[in-house]
């Protein structure tokens, strides 16, 4: 279980996020919504230590990783099973796929099984595979995307984080990307996402919460949320 309570984030005076709680399970997909400047990429960027909190706590299936989120200690947060695919980013455009895919194996739990997470991530973008030896740099943005999570996913992680994965993408591409997930959650992954996009992440989320100036609000399933009239209008579009 991925535990985060009362997170609170500022830069300078501004809070950024604050006493933001969520629980992910083994296997679980949840979505965070929230319009630009919520405070979306700091949760996640605060979960997994880039930014310092101020406050609360990360917890993962009971080990205490704050200290190390305190001092900024990401890669060491990884190492114990939290893994963060970036807005836009998350890839070095210019090395090849197959060298940003063997560069995310760097824990040494995923080192034992790089091939087999190889092996799942491929499956899951049978694309890259095509375009082994390409630069990232040259690829569609789509595609990077692609490249992004597959890293994640080489690093063998128990949690993996989203940041806005179909930003900049078109519907279809979007859709595509996100239909994954279950698949990565079927293996057991925790999967938290935070998106705008709440028609898609709504469809394959099985809980969700909306960020609304920092603060959660709104937490409930899925389907609440798809019914809930302020989530409608703000984010679906529709009364
Ligand atoms: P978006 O969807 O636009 O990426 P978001 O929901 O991810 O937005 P954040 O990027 O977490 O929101 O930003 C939350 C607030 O904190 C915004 O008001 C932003 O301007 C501010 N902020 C973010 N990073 C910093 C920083 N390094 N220094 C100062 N303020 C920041």
């Amino acid at each position: 279980m991925l535990e985060i309570r009362d997170l609170t984030v500022f830069y300078g005076l501004h809070a950024a996020i604050r006493n933001v709680s969520l629980q992910v399970a083994p296997g679980e997909i949840v979505v965070v919504l929230g319009a630009n400047g919520a405070g979306k990429s700091t949760l996640l960027r605060a979960t997994m230590g880039m930014v310092r909190p101020a406050s609360g706590h990360v917890l993962l299936d009971g080990l205490d990783l704050t200290s190390l989120v305190r001092r900024n200690l990401t890669a060491q947060v990884v190492e114990q099973g939290l893994v963060l695919v970036p807005e836009r980013g998350g890839t070095f455009t210019d090395l090849t796929v197959r060298e940003n895919l063997l560069l995310g194996a760097f824990p040494r739990r995923a080192r034992a099984r790089e091939q087999e997470l190889m092996e799942f991530a491929l499956s899951l973008f049978p694309r890259l595979k095509e375009r082994w030896n390409q630069r990232v740099g040259t690829m569609s943005g789509g595609e990077q995307r692609m490249v992004a999570v597959a890293r994640a996913l080489l690093s063998a992680p128990r949690f993996l984080l989203l940041d806005e994965p179909t930003l900049g993408l078109a519907p279809v591409l979007a859709k595509q990307l996100l239909r994954v997930l279950p698949q990565i959650a079927a293996e057991g992954i925790g999967v938290l996402l935070v998106e705008q996009n709440a028609h898609l992440s709504l469809a394959v989320a099985q809980r969700g919460a909306v960020l609304s100036n920092g603060e959660l609000v709104h937490a409930a399933s899925a389907a609440e949320l798809r019914d809930d009239p302020v989530v409608r209008a703000a984010y679906l579009g529709t009364q």
